[in-house]
């Protein structure tokens, strides 16, 4: 009789979950291993509570999204995807709805759902789960991997599965532990930087911003003067600078030009969808009367933006429309069309969405996620080099690549 291989699984996020159902359902005999008091504290809080689990592109997408090392998790796709994971979550109770952009989330709206869901599928395939205890190390009998050291302990395995996360929102547990373990075995790490953050912007006037959210409005990044990527739809203000789906999209293309003391400068269109001259002769049409120029682009904008536009176009409050110069008018127009905000820095990584850098992807066999350093360890989730944009795209990174490394970590 074969002997029950026994795979231990490390961090009971996204990726720990379906790593240690998948491994228990190929009959492994499977431990996952959690340092908080209860499982997925970081699944809680994503998409708002809500949870976008996923996203309706296809696997080609996917890959292009993951862009430079997209085609590292083709595989990992192509063995468990979006149909897979909604069937897991299917047959747990979860029913799952398609919302714009392509963006998948329970039916019900609350992450707490799909935590549940995935919990009852890992328990029912046997999964035995231990909360409250921290792997501190990884254990190591002569050059083999023999389990893992825990606060006041050590547990056996044949194969250990690093599903840590990254380092970011370290309060739900992700401290980025991963990355000392995997070094601890020879692995290199590639600095963990902020990926979908918030960007702080040099103008003072946002503070008097923070809080407003506009829908349906273009953000373009400008690259030491060059216009580099365009996203369309909700941003946010926040008390130092930019934030929101379209901001935290682009801030993946920006860091690294940050960081590489380039200029960097975020225009937003407020009306994307009417073009300049289109926008021109509406103001023309609609700018007579006995009207002050504030009320009137209350018509426009929210109430707290309209302040803010009176002072970039030198304005005054109470000047009636029908005296706005044709001068004025454009610079309005302007203003609309193109208003812009020089971007000093990004938030800290404690506040990022997702973690860029990590166990480079050129160190983890792509075809089961094991490491090439060390036979019988294996990496699921955000602890790897990767990171995707917003609309699901790092969830289903997390589920499959936790899919297959449980699979192969469970296969003699
Ligand atoms: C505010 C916010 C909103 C988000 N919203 C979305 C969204 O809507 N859609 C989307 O696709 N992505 C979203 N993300 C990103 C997504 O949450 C992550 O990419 C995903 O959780 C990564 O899964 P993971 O399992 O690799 O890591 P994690 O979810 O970080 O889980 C790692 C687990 O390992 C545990 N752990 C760490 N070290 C140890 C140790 N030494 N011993 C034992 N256990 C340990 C941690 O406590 C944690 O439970 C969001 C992220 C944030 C912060």
């Amino acid at each position: 009789m074969s002997r029950l291989i026994k795979v231990l699984v490390v961090g009971a996020g996204p990726a720990g979950l379906l790593a240690a159902g998948s491994a228990a359902r190929m009959g492994a005999s499977v431990r996952l291993v959690e340092r908080n008091s209860s499982p997925g504290a970081k699944l809680l809080i994503t998409g708002k509570g809500r949870c976008n689990i996923s996203n309706t592109a296809s696997v080609k997408e996917f890959v292009q999204a993951f862009a430079p090392d997209g085609r590292f998790l083709y595989r990992a796709f192509s063995r468990f995807f979006r149909e897979d994971l909604i069937e897991v979550l299917e047959d747990n109770g979860v029913q799952v709805k398609v919302e714009r952009g392509g963006r998948l989330f329970p039916a019900g709206d609350k992450a707490a759902d799909v935590l549940a869901a995935l919990l009852s599928w890992t328990k029912r395939a046997g999964v035995e789960l231990r909360t409250g205890s921290r792997c501190t190390g990884l254990l190591m009998r002569e050059s083999t991997l023999a389990g893992i050291k825990i606060t006041g302990g050590t547990i056996e395995a044949d194969r250990v599965i690093l599903a840590t996360g990254g380092a970011s929102y370290p309060r739900t547990g992700s401290t980025g532990d991963g990355y000392g373990l995997a070094a601890s075995v020879g692995h290199t790490v590639a600095v963990p930087t902020p990926s979908l953050v918030p960007l702080v912007a040099q103008e003072r006037f946002v503070r008097d911003l923070e809080g407003i959210s506009l829908r349906n409005v273009r953000a373009t990044a400008i690259l030491n003067g060059h216009a580099s990527a365009s996203e369309t739809g909700e941003m946010v203000f926040t008390a130092d600078g930019l934030s929101g789906p379209i901001i935290l999209t682009l801030s993946r293309l920006v860091v690294p030009h940050l960081a590489a003391g380039e200029d960097v400068v975020i225009s937003i269109d407020l009306k994307p969808a009417i073009p300049e001259q289109e926008l021109e002769q509406r103001l023309i049409r609609e700018m007579i009367g006995r009207q002050t120029i504030k009320s009137y682009l209350r018509t426009l904008l929210p109430a707290r933006l309209v302040p803010v536009f009176m002072m970039l176009c030198k304005l005054d409050a109470d000047k009636m429309i029908s005296h706005v110069s044709a001068e004025e008018r454009r610079g309005l127009m302007h203003q609309l069309k193109d208003l812009r905000f020089v971007i000093s820095s990004v938030r800290p990584l404690d506040e990022a969405i997702v973690t860029a850098g990590g166990i480079p992807t050129k160190e983890i066999d792509p075809l089961t996620m094991e490491s090439r350093l060390l036979p019988g360890l294996y990496f699921a989730g955000e602890v790897i080099d990767i990171d995707g944009p917003t609309g699901g795209y790092n969830l289903q990174a997390a589920f499959s690549t936790g899919w297959l490394a449980g699979m192969s970590a469970a296969s003699t």
